[in-house]
């Protein structure tokens, strides 16, 4: 007796080929796909030969600050930095219950559009770890339908003030699964070379994962991804390092740029871009032309290297607008990283999908294959490039086994004349 059988299914398989199959699962697990499944079922989904593909994967959110957007005030000038102000003024009223409030409304809606797991930051830049704590409760309490994984991310850098140091390992303590850090928000260059230092330092002594905002500036000169590169070479962290937004690389000169893909392609360190929010942040003191702020995403993908996209914030005061849906931001990055070839465009999908759960180290239990934990969605669409195109609807979200959301598709009828 199965729990669920899902008939007809045009499954995405992990070779990106399509399979037009049945898929059954049984006590959270998929236990076989095949063309025709035979057998008693608790529930049966006729999936009429929709894409069946494994849940989309965010990469990169600050669920602490989402849903603040005009708390105390607008960000008007639009840059990173006025957003750093107005937190550093909305989080000194934060509390437990508010952060886990928002984040756990901003996790339900990115469930409900086919987003079954999640890597947050908290800011541990305030004495009280707050937003550590909530978002660490609420890792606990969604845990049976969303997996979330938890970054200490020291806001202000590790360097501004005395105690950020110790509210950093104190983060870990309490058991953050990944370090972070912003190098280029340190008071000097040498602080930025220290913070990096000290995180690969932290994740070794706690066996942590690494995920540090690097270089998220359109300052050329801003040039710690290469510090990042060689502590993940130095350590043999590799593909437990990753380098977030990395926007300067855009930036870069092509002599340098060159040489630091060079540098890149011997680590295995993972990068997320985040294309939403960086193309609105970054270029505001151009004129034109006018720079996109986002990194060198093509260029990364077509050497072989780990590259994912993150929604990054949903309405709060570094981004007022935003769903959580995935296919927004696949569909901005395809644009924003003129990634508009066929390859290229299926590549923007892995994107938010399997390159995702690599970045989160979550590959093991990630995919539709018989034997692995039963995550997966369909979508209102036939392949990649249709569900990217038309944003296609999340029809059913299934999550560990279970059936977790249901969305009804819209039904438009045309009432003018044929002609
Ligand atoms: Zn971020």
């Amino acid at each position: 007796m199965y729990d669920l059988l899902l008939r007809q299914c045009r499954l995405l398989q992990t070779d990106r080929t399509i399979a037009e199959v049945d898929i059954a699962i049984k006590e959270r697990v998929i236990v076989d796909i095949a063309p025709k499944i035979t057998g008693n079922t608790k529930l049966e989904l006729d999936i009429q030969g929709k894409l069946v593909s494994p849940p989309f994967v965010e990469s990169h959110i600050h669920l602490d600050s989402a849903l603040t957007a005009g708390e105390p005030r607008w960000n008007q000038s639009g840059t990173l930095f006025e957003g750093i102000e107005i937190w550093r003024e909305r989080k000194q009223n934060i509390s437990l219950e508010d952060v886990k409030q928002r984040a756990i409304a901003t996790l339900k809606q990115q469930a409900t559009q086919g987003v079954l797991f999640v890597r947050s930051h908290a800011d541990v830049s305030e004495t009280s770890l707050t937003a550590l704590q909530a978002l660490l409760e609420v890792r606990q309490e969604v845990k049976d339908w969303i997996t979330l994984q938890v970054v200490a991310f020291p806001q202000d850098g590790i360097y501004s003030e005395p105690q950020n140091d110790l509210l950093l390992e104190k983060a870990l303590d309490m058991g953050a699964d990944a370090v972070g850090g912003i190098p280029h928000y340190e008071l000097t260059r040498e602080d930025g070379v220290k913070s990096v230092h000290r995180i690969f330092e932290l994740a070794q002594k706690y066996d942590r994962l690494v995920d540090i905002h690097c270089d998220e500036i359109d300052d050329d000169q801003s040039r710690f991804l290469e510090v990042v590169a060689a502590c993940a070479s130095r350590t043999g962290l590799g593909s437990r390092v990753t380098a977030s937004h990395t926007t300067a690389f855009g930036s870069y000169n092509n002599a340098y740029a060159g040489k630091l893909l060079g540098f890149l392609r011997r680590t295995q360190i993972n990068f997320i871009a985040n294309p939403l929010i960086n193309i609105t942040l970054q270029g505001r003191t151009d004129t034109y032309p006018k720079r996109r702020g986002v990194t060198r995403v093509k260029e990364l993908w077509q050497q072989g290297a780990n590259v994912s996209f993150g929604h990054d914030c949903i309405q709060d005061p570094w981004y007022s607008l935003g769903t959580g849906n995935m296919l927004d931001v696949a569909f901005m990055g395809l644009h924003v990283c003129q990634m508009t070839g066929t390859a290229e465009i299926d590549a923007c999908y892995d994107m938010v999908t399997w390159n995702g759960a690599k970045t989160l180290n979550v590959e093991d239990r990630y995919g539709i294959e018989i034997g692995k934990p039963s995550n997966l969605i369909v979508l209102n669409a036939c392949d990649r490039y249709d569900a990217i195109r038309r944003r296609a609807i999340v029809e059913y979200v299934i999550s560990q086994g279970k059936l977790l959301v249901k969305t009804e598709i819209p039904r438009t009828i045309w009432h003018g004349s044929c002609s």
